[in-house]
């Protein structure tokens, strides 16, 4: 039988995030489990996933365990598992978990398996060759690491409690610290994974329009108004996010970051709309997970009209767009 045990590390606020929730509801499904707890104060944390079913709350707590550092957070990691006796150890793939899941599995003397999108009692399922074939795996080796990729699941709800926890004692040190985040502001960060909407913005916005110029300021503006309005996600062809190199006039705020495809990313959101963009295959295979789509070209023979998208609007972008941002100001 096999010993399940989720580890999450708490927020500045002491709280659980989304991405820790998940890992928690992916563990219940699969029996007995307990949960292992990182941070400055874990007891916040314990309390708000009281209800979860946990068998036991192993809690590794001090303020050198709230940085988000490899030493410290694959140090309290190693301890709870081992105090857990843990043969399977769930973790949600953020970044912080990303960076430490491997080290973890290799101080336990397990294996780690990273970008899991889903745990069943017989395995786990992945994608590979970027998100063309899934693959159903299982492994004889144990501790098994399992870092769960963030949106595949539903987040455990329920209501807080009390949860008596045990503390898992470990001295670690670091000589890293961290002393603060430089991150845009939230007007410019424009990647969002949880949007509901992907916007994605192809070439087509700093090529020459009808009147024979290009119009990129406006085109920055009117999409940057749609993103604030709608607080959509935004996504790129690759076309649009190369052009920088080519010395064209491009859009500040759009970087690789935001590609979208076969050589950028496939993100998951309900809705996509892509707005100047050929919808070529390239582009198209990173929207597999994108439910329903809508696409902005003035071409009617493009990409998109040949069975990419659900609705196709042959129509100049920057009129469609600034047309729905005036009736977004409206609301
Ligand atoms: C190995 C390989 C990997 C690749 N990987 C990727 C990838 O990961 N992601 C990716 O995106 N591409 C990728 N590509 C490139 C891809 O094939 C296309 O070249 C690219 O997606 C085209 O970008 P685009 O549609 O924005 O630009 P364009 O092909 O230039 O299309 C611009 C579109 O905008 C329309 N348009 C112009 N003005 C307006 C207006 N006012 N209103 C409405 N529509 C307007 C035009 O009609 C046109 O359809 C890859 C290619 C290769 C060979």
């Amino acid at each position: 039988m096999e010993n399940i045990l989720v580890i999450v590390h708490t927020e500045p606020n002491g709280s659980l995030a989304k991405p820790a929730l998940e890992a928690v509801a992916v563990a219940k499904t699969l029996g007995s489990f307990s949960v292992g707890l990182i941070g400055a104060d874990t007891q916040k944390a314990a309390n708000q996933i009281a209800g979860c079913g946990a068998a036991k709350f192993l809690a590794v707590t001090g303020a050198e365990f709230s940085q988000p550092r490899y030493a410290t957070d694959a140090a309290a990691a190693e301890a709870i598992a081992k105090a857990a006796a843990a043969t399977i150890v769930i973790v949600p793939h953020t970044s912080r978990w990303g960076r430490v899941a491997a080290g973890v599995a290799a101080r336990l003397g397990g294996r780690a398996d990273t970008h899991v999108t889903g745990v069943t009692a017989t395995g786990i399922t992945r994608w590979y060759y970027r998100q063309r074939m899934e693959a159903q795996m299982t492994r004889t080796q144990r501790p098994w690491v399992i870092a769960l990729d963030p949106g595949c699941v539903a987040p455990w709800t329920g209501a807080a409690g009390t949860a008596a926890t045990t503390p898992v004692a470990v001295t670690a040190t670091s000589r890293t610290q961290v002393t603060g985040i430089k991150a845009p502001e939230a007007s410019q960060q424009t990647i969002r994974p949880d949007a509901k909407l992907l916007f994605v913005a192809g070439a087509g916005w700093t090529k020459k329009q009808a009147d024979g110029a290009t119009h990129v300021p406006e085109a920055a503006e009117i999409i940057l108004g749609f993103l604030n309005a709608s607080k959509a996600s935004l996504g790129s062809s690759k076309s649009l996010v190369d052009l920088s190199g080519e010395g064209q006039a491009v859009l500040p705020f759009m970087s690789h970051l935001n590609q979208i495809g076969q050589t950028g990313s496939t993100p998951r959101h309900p809705k996509g709309l892509s707005t100047c963009c050929h919808g070529e295959e390239p582009h198209t295979v990173g929207w597999r997970f994108i439910n329903e789509r809508r696409a902005i070209s003035l071409d009617p023979n493009c990409g998109w009209a040949r069975g990419k998208a659900d609705v196709l609007y042959v129509a100049d972008a920057f009129a469609v767009m600034r047309k729905v941002n005036a009736l977004l100001a409206g609301k």
